[in-house]
């Protein structure tokens, strides 16, 4: 069933007039002959993953990257090659950290320092305490029991086997049911913001409790860990030393303090702050088009990482498929009429922040300028909920924007994103690579990276649909994204489908259709109550 449907949708789009209008197959040809006889996807992506390693916003591998893909830029004749900083905060760096049990019996943990908190200021030695604290009126609960401990903070849970293999492909199935519309839902609030406030609060109760450190258990097995942690602002970062432990380490620690005496942990951490420059920066580099009112098209992908592993899949990747297809179309000398740019962003992992940084910039703003300014994550969560939207002159330039940040998986299609009205022309555009396995043009609409705030301001922006590979199931922000897990032949693939839409896009008779501005909606369910503990 699922495979008729898909002939006949192939079908329609031979049947399209305009096609070969449209799309230039010489063109075409001259992209996949570029970009796979001298792919540099794949030495771009070690570079970055290996030579430079994981890459938080404002650490010092972060500025390495930056100086680098801007120096490539230019190796390749783009244009216009610049950075644009926003305020962010402080840098952060791990030098070295060891966490070990020492008794019962002496085992190294695996573990990690959560993201901006600090050095231990020497190795500390202490019995460990299971006191789980998810909320404020927790607190009372261990009040007067935490002096002098390594506080477990994280109830332990009892561990999960693999449900299903870790490394898979979409079947024709499972890309069908993308093709599914899902209305959009409004609740007023966003309750995630009432959460931000915690880790501070659990910082400043451990910090009067006179606790040495605290400890988190990984949400994955298999001794993944990732380090995540979201207090990044000057003036923000937490006084408690914390790290996070393997779930299997995290538990055994757990029994053992269960069943007799409290294991004793160690724990040397040496992290570094810079607060020399507290802008990140997004990189930008052109590709210039002959008509300059005909405005821009855009490809973007996040450029920093998480730690634990070397960012390598997320978002490794997606940096060098943007970066390969804006080499692959200046290398084909290719002139575009729409200008072509290409966005490395900064603090995506801490809310998407330098695509916002951009979209504030460059294309609208959003609420009242009166209201209190946010910062991090609360501007994350909150940003869309504020109204009216108020466009910028350069709203309209921006004809449509790509993103890819799925991990090093080959492109299956694209998510339209709900922006029905173009499905015709990506199907048109798409039609070239079926034989590479990339034929499915589908509504769903995605969330999570950096197209997210061009959507919410009424710009075209999308994402490709990416085979999920281990991205998932073990990749993603964990000790083990590494270079192993990227595939070449995939990411070939995806930087051709994305420098060929970049070219259609660019060429195109008229720009893709944009939706509607938005405009505040009226909430979905009225009716609805909620758990203010969730
Ligand atoms: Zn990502």
């Amino acid at each position: 069933m699922r495979r008729l449907l898909l002939a006949s949708a192939a079908l329609f789009a031979l049947a399209v007039p305009a096609f070969g209008q449209s799309v230039d197959r010489n063109q075409v040809n001259r992209i996949i002959d570029e970009g796979t006889t001298r792919s540099q996807v794949m030495p771009i992506a070690e570079h970055l993953a290996d030579v430079i390693g994981p890459r938080l916003t404002n650490s010092p591998q972060m500025r390495q990257a930056e100086a680098w893909t801007m120096a490539k830029f230019g190796e390749w004749g783009l244009k216009a090659v610049h950075r644009e900083g926003f305020d962010f905060g402080r840098g952060w760096s791990i030098e070295r950290s060891s966490v070990r049990m020492v008794s019962p019996r002496p085992i190294q943990l695996t573990a990690i320092p959560i993201a901006w908190t600090p050095s231990t200021g020497g190795t500390i030695s202490a019995p460990v305490i299971v006191a789980p604290i998810k909320r404020e009126r927790d607190f009372d609960k261990w009040r007067g029991k935490l002096k002098g401990k390594i506080v477990m903070v994280t109830l332990p849970d009892t561990g999960s086997e693999p449900g299903e293999g870790a490394f898979k492909r979409y079947t024709a199935d499972e890309l069908g049911k993308l093709d599914q519309y899902q209305q959009p839902t409004y609740a007023a609030a966003d309750r995630r913001v009432k959460r931000l406030d915690f880790a501070k609060k659990l910082d400043a109760f451990l910090k009067a409790e006179g606790a040495l450190a605290y400890a988190t258990q990984s949400r994955s097995d298999g001794k993944l860990v990732h380090g995540e942690g979201y207090l990044f602002g000057v003036g923000d970062t937490p006084s408690v030393p914390g790290v996070e432990i393997a779930a299997e380490d995290y538990r055994r620690l757990a029994r053992l303090a269960k069943s007799g005496t409290a294991p004793t942990v160690e724990i040397d951490t040496v992290v570094h702050y810079d607060d020399s420059d507290r802008n990140a920066y997004d990189i930008i580099a052109e590709i210039p088009g002959t008509d300059p009112k005909a405005g821009y098209v855009m490809a973007g992908a996040h450029l920093d990482s998480w730690v634990a592993g070397d960012g390598a899949a997320d978002n490794g990747a997606g940096t060098a498929m943007v970066m390969e297809a804006a080499r692959i179309i200046a290398a084909t000398g290719v002139r575009p009429k729409r200008t072509i740019r290409f966005a490395l962003w900064a603090g995506e992992e801490q809310g998407l922040l330098g695509s916002l940084a951009y979209v504030e910039n460059h294309l609208a703003t959003r609420g009242n300028p009166n209201d209190p300014k946010q910062t991090g994550l609360a501007l994350y969560m909150g940003w869309s909920n504020r109204w009216p939207i108020t466009p910028r002159p350069g709203w309209g330039d921006l004809a449509a924007y790509f993103n890819l940040d799925n991990g090093s998986g080959k492109v299956r299609g694209i998510y339209v994103e709900n922006n029905q009205a173009v499905v015709p022309t990506f199907r048109e555009w798409l039609a070239p690579f079926a034989s590479m396995g990339a034929n499915n043009v589908v509504i769903r609409k995605t969330g999570g990276t950096d197209h997210v705030f061009m959507q919410a301001v009424g710009v075209p922006g999308f994402q490709f649909i990416q085979d999920p590979l281990d991205y998932d199931s073990r990749v993603h922000h964990t000790s083990i994204d590494t270079f192993d897990h990227l595939k070449g032949a995939d990411m070939r693939q995806a930087s051709i489908i994305l420098a060929s839409f970049l070219v259609n896009a660019a060429n195109a008779e008229r720009a893709l259709p944009r939706p509607p501005l938005p405009t505040q909606p009226v909430v979905t369910d009225p009716y609805a109550y909620s758990d203010d503990d969730e």
